[in-house]
């Protein structure tokens, strides 16, 4: 007799919500994280006293709406809030951009940079939209796999067949060219000014090594704004009390649901007996036994570091140690006493979206150039947070938490090493937003800079990558995490994945984790009957 129906590696939000699905279907579940707090890489710490600052990531835009209905999570304190505006990119010499949450408000602001731009900018937030849902619908196809040969029913393709008819010819046709597209040649053929181009094509690169000019960047944006989005722009993602309190919401749930969740408890070793997964050794010591082990942690670690590789086939393996998953992303927080005043920035309440720093796709470009030769970029794009404006629980009466995801920071540094580095980078940061505000530095009472070898070494994530492994064409549906295995199982029976590297990949949205479960569910019921 096992101890548990399953036990979950990792209280990161994807085991999370895997633990609270299977605990709400009835089963017996442990979920065991080795940090001293749950969250994984969506955690609110209290790096300064009285400062509660979202260490990492900052926005939960793409958390999927369903598993919030499911799980119950509004009850249990969650409550995402607004962007507004969405945006707001200062210029070093010139007007800054301005976009408004309301469309016919956000034309007029950009019509002071292009009167074209602003007559096109409904229609282009409309077109991805569309598709972004369409995709949206792709990532729930259940995929034909390895693991269950004769199980992908036809009639999954059928549906998607309609769903595509139902796109119409012309935007069924720019689904399919669009998706590979560059993103720096999707924006040209809508748009003439550069800060807006910019602007757009700045999360088309999240967590990656490329630029918008690379071909695929326009799917990482159609990824990266499924969800909370107009389109183009995330509008809403800010999580009241900080992200770490949608991991607390879907703690809460899965502990009502009757999981069991342990801190500071170190997974050594999965424990496998005739080629299936039996227990999980603890750094303790501790053996605990299980029917099904779902392993939310990255999948190079849970294949290379976690189960015995002779167990595992050569070519398998090989395809594990290819997984591109190299870090490029960096972040600063910072405790401010006062808000930053950009140059020409008219009124402070417009800080309370997100602020784009990176002025034009030949920037982005260089940036993104920097990282590919193992240099941090000197001029790198930033995207800024300032969610004390909405939320003042977060700091002290008067004084601000800042988060700053800066971009094109490469895990390996051709001729330095992050020790070294860590400070210079924090410097360079600071010094480029300072030429946007001055006498922002003067503001800042904390900072804390966090490299891709920190968040390898603190968030457990091998190579420092914030999405487990990158989002890109070649590495998702069925190729991810790597061909063949997309539907969460593994090579070893009872032994599966459901975090940011399984499919449908990485940032907040808890979809890896609310499909696993479902496979698993699958799985455990056939075991009883
Ligand atoms: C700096 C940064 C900024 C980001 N910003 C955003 C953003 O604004 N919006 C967004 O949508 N996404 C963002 N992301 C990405 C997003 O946070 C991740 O894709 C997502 O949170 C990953 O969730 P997960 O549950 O799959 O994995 P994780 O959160 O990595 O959870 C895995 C858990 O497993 C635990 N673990 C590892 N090994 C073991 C072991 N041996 N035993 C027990 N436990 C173990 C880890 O401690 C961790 O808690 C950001 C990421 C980073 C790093």
């Amino acid at each position: 007799m096992s101890n548990y129906d399953a036990i979950v590696i990792g209280a990161g939000h994807n085991g999370l919500v895997t633990a609270g699905y299977l605990a709400k279907a009835g089963k017996k579940v442990l979920v065991l994280e080795r940090r001293a707090i749950i969250g994984g890489i969506a955690a609110t710490e209290e790096i300064f006293p009285g400062f509660k600052l979202s260490s990492c990531a900052h926005l939960a835009s793409g958390f999927a709406g369903e598993i919030s209905a499911d799980l119950g999570l509004k009850k249990h304190g969650l409550e995402l809030l607004p962007l507004d505006p969405l945006l707001f990119a200062p210029s070093q010499n010139g007007a800054p951009l301005v976009i408004a949450r309301d469309p016919a408000k956000a034309a007029q602001d950009i019509s002071s940079h292009s009167k074209n731009d602003a007559s096109q900018y409904a229609a282009f937030c409309a077109r991805l939209k569309t598709l972004e849902d369409f995709l949206r619908t792709l990532y729930g196809l259940a995929l034909p796999d390895k693991a269950s040969p004769g199980d992908f029913n036809p009639l999954e393709l059928l549906k998607i067949g309609l769903k595509f008819h139902g796109l119409g010819d012309k935007e069924g046709y720019e689904f399919l060219r669009i998706l590979p597209m560059s993103m720096a040649d999707l924006l040209h053929e809508w748009f003439d000014s550069d800060l807006l181009k910019a602007s757009l094509a700045a999360s088309s690169m999240l967590g990656s090594f490329v630029g918008p000019r690379q071909q695929g960047t326009a799917f990482n944006l159609l990824h990266h704004q499924i969800g909370e989005s107009n389109g183009a722009l995330r509008t809403a993602g800010f999580v009241r009390g900080g992200i770490g309190n949608l991991t607390a919401a879907l703690a809460r749930a899965a502990q009502q649901f009757g999981a069991e969740i342990r801190t500071a408890v170190e997974v050594k070793k999965i424990i496998t007996k005739q080629s299936a997964a039996t227990a999980v050794l603890l750094a303790n010591g501790d053996e605990i036994t299980a029917t099904a082990v779902v392993s939310s942690t990255d999948v190079k670690r849970t294949f290379l570091q976690l189960v015995e590789p002779t167990y595992l086939d050569p070519h398998f393996l090989l395809q594990v140690q290819n997984i591109r998953a190299r870090g490029t992303v960096a972040k600063i927080n910072l405790a401010l006493d006062s808000l930053p005043r950009f140059k020409q920035q008219a009124s402070q309440v417009l800080l309370g979206g997100i602020v784009h720093i990176g002025p034009t796709i030949d920037y982005l470009e260089r940036a993104a150039d920097d990282a590919k030769y193992g240099r941090y970029s000197k001029q790198p794009f930033l995207e800024i947070t300032l969610p004390s404006i909405g939320d003042p629980t977060l700091a002290p009466a008067g004084k601000h938490v800042m988060s700053v995801w800066m971009q094109s920071a490469p895990y390996n540094l051709r001729d330095a090493n992050w020790h070294d580095q860590r400070e210079t980078l924090g410097d360079t940061v600071i010094n480029l937003i300072e030429a946007y505000a001055p006498g922002f530095r003067n503001s800042i009472l904390h900072r804390q800079v966090l490299t891709p070898l920190d968040l390898e070494q603190t968030y457990g994530l091998t190579g420092g990558h914030l999405y487990h492994a990158e989002i890109a064409l070649d590495q998702i549906f069925f190729m991810r995490p790597v061909p063949g295995w997309a539907r969460y199982r593994t090579p070893i029976d009872h032994l599966y994945l459901c975090g940011s590297g399984a499919h449908p990949g990485g940032g907040i949205t808890g979809l890896p984790g609310y499909y696993a479960a479902k496979e698993v569910l699958k799985d455990l019921k056939s075991k009883k009957s």
